[in-house]
């Protein structure tokens, strides 16, 4: 047996995260004849019909075929993401667990501090913090990035302290921040996962999150390229 590592042809995702596909079942072709048995008809390829086919799905909501699509994840993300992640209940969650297993040093250090919309009450925008706001959290000495370090450094401190004295690792962890990593398998079908990427993609949603739907749309696409396709027209979604 041996630890959670980063799988191969995983995308590394923000400072110490990853995403990886671990298995599927289905792809294009699943759809089409999910679709084509209320005809009594199957296809073993793609052809220019069936892709038709497939956009007439996608653009009418006929969502069940999508559905026979399965994949499931690995995903290593910070626990704030993860909140966001597991509010999508059509999602079959597993995840590391911090009463089994001690809480391991990585917590997430963003590359800008974004500063907060000042017109979404849940939003950022894309430019630093400028000095006024950094003063909240800057030590004048170590500059804003080192005072966040340094906060999440203590609380890891802490929360080893806790476990010397002898204080069981499910009370223990209440201590540490938001920005810590977690790790977890996530399943779903290609129905509810493109709901999940059109929410979690769009400029509502969080940066973080954002950058793992972006990585979906990267590792669904060599399997269901003629779907990827099609929704990423109809969406407007541009597959990097
Ligand atoms: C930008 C953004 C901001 C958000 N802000 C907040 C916030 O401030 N606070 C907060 O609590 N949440 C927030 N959310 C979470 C949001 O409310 C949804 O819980 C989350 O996006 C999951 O969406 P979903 O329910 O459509 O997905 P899923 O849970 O995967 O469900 C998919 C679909 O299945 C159906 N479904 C699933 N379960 C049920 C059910 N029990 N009853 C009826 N239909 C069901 C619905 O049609 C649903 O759309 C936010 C989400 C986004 C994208």
């Amino acid at each position: 047996m041996k630890d959670l590592d980063m799988p191969p042809g995983a995308i590394s995702v923000l400072d110490r995260g990853f995403i990886a596909l671990m298995d599927h079942m289905g792809d294009d072709t699943t759809i089409v004849n999910a679709a084509r048995v209320s005809f009594g008809k199957r296809v073993e390829k793609m052809s220019e019909r069936d892709e038709r086919l497939i956009r007439y799905l996608l653009k009418n909501r006929h969502t069940s075929p999508f559905e026979h699509v399965q994949f499931q994840f690995h995903v290593k993300c910070p626990l704030f993401v993860r909140s966001q992640w597991h509010r999508h209940r059509t999602w079959s969650y597993n995840e590391i667990s911090s009463r089994y297993t001690e809480v391991k040093e990585e917590f997430y250090v963003p590359t800008m501090f974004r500063r907060q919309s000042p017109s979404n009450k849940q939003a950022s925008v894309e430019e630093p913090a400028d000095e006024v706001c950094f003063n909240v959290y800057r030590n004048e000495k170590t500059g804003t990035e080192e005072a966040y370090i340094e906060s999440c450094k203590l609380a890891v401190k802490q929360y080893r302290e806790l476990l010397k004295a002898g204080v069981a690792r499910e009370l223990a962890r209440a201590v540490l921040p938001q920005a810590m990593y977690t790790q977890f398998y996530a399943t779903v079908d290609l129905h509810n996962l493109l709901h999940f990427v059109e929410l979690r993609i769009h400029p509502h949603a969080q940066w973080e999150i954002q950058q793992y739907a972006r990585a979906i749309l990267k590792l669904i696409k060599p399997i269901v390229p003629v779907t990827v396709k099609i929704w990423s027209e109809i969406k407007g979604v541009e597959v990097k």
